[in-house]
């Protein structure tokens, strides 16, 4: 499978890793779009939400308890975060490895569409 966030895992393509255990992976955004943009995902390859289900569900828990420490870790618990998982076109998905983008460090803009 030809997975560029499977190839992240595997250490094939460089990251700037930020933390992984042994469900979960996390690394520095290439591009990020604040002063904080950390991508958090599952070393299982699991393409999008559409794809979870109760079989694979544990990792997003997991991946909400990793969002709560790194947020800490990077400073941004206080002042706020957001956390965005793209699913499909119309939401820009690019990369279909499940990710949650976890930023912060400035004020947000909120643009629905
Ligand atoms: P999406 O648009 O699918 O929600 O987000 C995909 C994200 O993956 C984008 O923010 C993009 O910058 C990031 N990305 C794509 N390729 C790479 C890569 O090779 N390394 C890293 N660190 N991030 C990547
Ligand atoms: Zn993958």
């Amino acid at each position: 499978m030809d997975c560029i966030f499977c190839k992240i895992i595997k250490g094939e393509i460089p990251s700037k890793k930020v933390y992984e255990d042994e469900l979960v992976y996390a690394f520095n955004d290439i591009n990020p779009m604040a002063p904080v943009h950390v991508l958090i995902i599952p070393k299982q390859h699991i393409s999008s939400v559409n794809e979870v289900t109760p079989e694979n569900s544990a990792v997003i828990s997991r991946i909400y308890e990793v969002a709560a420490k790194l947020a800490s870790e990077l400073g941004i618990a206080e002042s706020g975060y957001r956390i965005v998982s793209n699913t499909g076109a119309d939401s820009g998905q690019t990369v279909f490895h499940l990710h949650f983008h976890l930023l912060g460090g400035t004020k947000l803009r909120f643009e629905m569409c």
